[in-house]
């Protein structure tokens, strides 16, 4: 069984993703915890989560993926940019627990000049102090692209996060096949290798959750900007081996790709039929 899913407005509330979700044909999704720039959620309404938690259930649902809003930057130069990351994250965290057990991805942050060493410092002082043992979240770091900036363009630079991270356990990656590819791995023509590399760099156990979308630009790039699948530089082909991946299939894949509801179903038939 291919878990595959796409990301969902969040407007309608817990239970009304799912139904969606539901409709088009996934058994996973992935929303923003709040306003993608990051203003202050909305009260959780509990019954709605529950509602949500009893249908993931009854449905054999993967693990869900929260995002963070993209704005935040735990590794800001500015003491304030970096306290609102970490207070938002933090109450993204409480948040969750109405919806115990699922995954909460985040961008690990950019720079600005500091330096990657400053960065990945910053970006797990922030994890520390967010990060309980109470928690049942796990919080994945989301490879990047490897523009400006960016932490997270690098394996290595995600397994320095890894390796300060005190409550290691609670942490994991999510694989963005855009951002790897605009990263410069080859995963339209070595899959294999790019695994190899995870595996040696990360540790695949680390990897919980796979962003899959087609990339407006060619390998190396350092663009991320997402493409629907089958229409950008990886192809349908190159993504349907990543989905049907010995060392991948059992993990929940998301699209990020630009497109509406109808457009993701079709896209999740696809890959499904591009499964067996
Ligand atoms: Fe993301
Ligand atoms: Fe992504
Ligand atoms: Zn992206």
């Amino acid at each position: 069984m291919l878990h595959i899913g796409c990301h969902l407005s969040s407007s309608a509330g817990f239970a009304a993703m799912g139904r969606t979700a539901l409709s088009i044909g996934a058994d996973t999704f992935q929303f923003f915890t709040r306003n993608p720039r990051g203003s202050k959620a909305k009260a959780i309404d509990p019954e709605d989560a529950q509602a949500l938690m009893a249908l993931l259930k009854e449905h054999h649902f993967a693990p869900l993926i929260a995002h963070a809003p993209y704005t935040l930057n735990p590794c800001s130069a500015a003491a304030e940019t970096r306290q609102f990351a970490l207070e938002t994250m933090a109450d993204d965290l409480r948040r969750m627990e109405y919806l115990p057990g699922q995954y909460y991805n985040f961008h690990p942050g950019s720079h600005v000049g500091q330096g990657m060493e400053a960065g990945i410092g910053l970006i797990a002082d922030t994890l520390n102090a967010i990060l309980t043992p109470e928690v049942t979240t796990t919080v994945l770091l989301e490879t990047m692209s490897g523009k400006g900036s960016e932490v997270g363009g690098r394996f290595e630079e995600l397994r320095e996060i890894l390796d300060r991270v005190e409550l290691t356990d609670k942490m994991g990656v999510c694989l963005d096949t855009c951002h790897v590819s605009d990263a410069g791995y080859d995963i339209i023509n070595d899959p294999d290798g790019v695994l190899t590399e995870f595996d040696r760099v990360i540790g695949l156990r680390r990897l919980k959750a796979i962003h899959l979308n087609d990339s407006k630009n060619p390998p190396g790039s350092h663009k991320d900007r997402h493409e629907v699948i089958g229409a950008g530089h990886l192809g349908l082909e190159a993504l349907s081996r990543i989905t049907r991946h010995p060392a991948l299939r059992h993990l929940p894949f998301c699209l990020e790709t630009p497109n509406e509801l109808p457009g993701y179903q079709a896209e999740i038939a696809l890959l499904r039929k591009h499964w067996n």
